[in-house]
């Protein structure tokens, strides 16, 4: 993952008009490495900033999102993952006891 990120060395650069904007600057002109790069560090964020310890696995049957919980009884990735859980359990109850 270090890697990953590592592939687009940017530079941060202030920009000040009404009020000072920071931004990064790559060196890079590989569109692929840049965007790769890019995720890598957005994820990096996420994982050591102050939501990283609050990333879940939703637990919706075949869904393969995760999310940033806001309250701690949260267990779905949207609204409408309750009406699915609900439903996978009734038409699939064998499968809804092992998780996915
Ligand atoms: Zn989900």
């Amino acid at each position: 993952m270090n890697n990953m990120a590592a592939l687009d060395p940017v530079a941060p650069q202030l920009s000040w008009s009404d009020t000072p904007f920071a931004s990064l600057r790559s060196v890079r002109t590989d569109a692929r490495a840049r965007l790769l790069a890019g995720y890598i560090r957005s994820a990096i964020d996420l994982l050591s900033g102050p939501d990283g310890d609050k990333l879940t696995a939703c637990t919706v049957p075949r869904c393969v999102r995760y999310f940033v919980k806001v309250h701690g009884r949260q267990e779905f990735c949207q609204p409408s993952g309750g009406n699915r859980a609900r439903a996978a359990r009734f038409y699939y109850p064998q499968r809804a006891d092992s998780g996915r």
